[in-house]
């Protein structure tokens, strides 16, 4: 653990991979650890440390690993993610098992982890504050990775954390059938307004202290550059979402992929597409609006 404040640690995760993330422990009058997915070693001593509030910031395992194993705490999640972590069913739902069936996501790992579901006690808000004593945090709701998804702003250390906004080379992620585009792109703009002193992801190794405003740029580009493939494709013929996915204009290769995130990563991408009149769908086919081509595209 790093210690970013008098009160407020930072607890690494043991390495960059699933099902761990980074969280913050807030040791104050009243301690709180925003998400659960540390390492055992930690977890054994925050387990000591009297912990009556978990804040998530979304419901996905590898955020939310540890919620069960504290079970005085409670556990405060935006209520549109409630059902990440309700039950196996809602959790499978969120993830799409109503359009691809649960046998596409019944290799999950947290089975072989041991992931016990834990419903939320209740719901954090956007703009909602929290004193944990010196210690307070304001909640930002930044949707688009999941439909709860949300930061929280430290405003007298000058920091948020931003969870699965994690600023790493892969890009955005929205590969749940709740995630969006079109909300990722704003969460992306509202933390360029926010305009913090640094910020820590669930993710990345290390808190980023400077160029944050061409991070958040850069991070928001990757969704530009896969739409505009996405177009490309199109435009090269390929008018089946299975004719699209199979080049994976998203995933490109990169070893994490998984078939059906790209498949509703790709859909998101139409949805949106459609929504800005560029794109139009007729049965199972997508055809570019009449004058859009790769070259003439303007996204932002
Ligand atoms: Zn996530």
């Amino acid at each position: 653990m790093k210690k970013l404040s008098e009160n407020i640690w930072l607890v690494d995760p043991p390495n960059r991979n699933f099902p761990h993330s980074t969280c913050i422990f807030i040791k104050d009058e009243i301690n709180c650890l925003i998400d659960s997915a540390t390492s055992q070693e930690d977890f054994e001593y925050l387990k000591e440390q009297n912990i009556s509030v978990l804040l998530g910031s979304h419901g996905h395992v590898d955020h939310a690993l540890r919620n069960s194993e504290y079970p005085e705490a409670q556990l405060l999640l935006n209520e549109k993610d409630h059902g990440y972590v309700a039950s196996r069913d809602s959790f499978l739902q969120m993830l799409g098992s109503d359009l691809f069936g649960s046998e596409n996501f019944n290799n999950m790992k947290i089975d072989r982890m041991g992931y016990r579901f834990r419903p939320a006690d209740g719901t954090h808000r956007d703009g909602q504050k929290f004193v944990f004593g010196k210690t307070e945090v304001e909640v930002m709701h930044l949707p688009g990775h999941t439909p709860g998804h949300s930061g929280f702003v430290f405003p007298r250390e000058g920091f948020i954390f931003t969870g699965d906004i994690d600023l790493e080379p892969f890009g955005p992620w929205y590969g749940n059938v709740k995630s969006s585009v079109d909300e990722f792109l704003e969460s992306l703009e509202r933390l360029r307004q926010l305009g913090p002193d640094f910020v820590i992801t669930g993710h990345a190794p290390e808190p980023f202290t400077s160029g944050i405003a061409r991070l958040l740029d850069e991070y928001r580009d990757v969704i530009f550059r896969r739409e505009k493939e996405i177009v490309r494709l199109l435009h090269a013929g390929k008018r089946t979402i299975m004719e699209i996915v199979a080049e994976q204009p998203v995933f490109q290769g990169h070893p994490k992929r998984i078939f059906v995130f790209e498949y509703m990563m790709v859909w998101h991408h139409l949805e949106r597409l459609m929504r800005l009149g560029k794109v139009e769908q007729d049965g199972d086919c997508f055809y570019l609006v009449e004058g859009v081509r790769p070259s003439n595209l303007n996204l932002g």
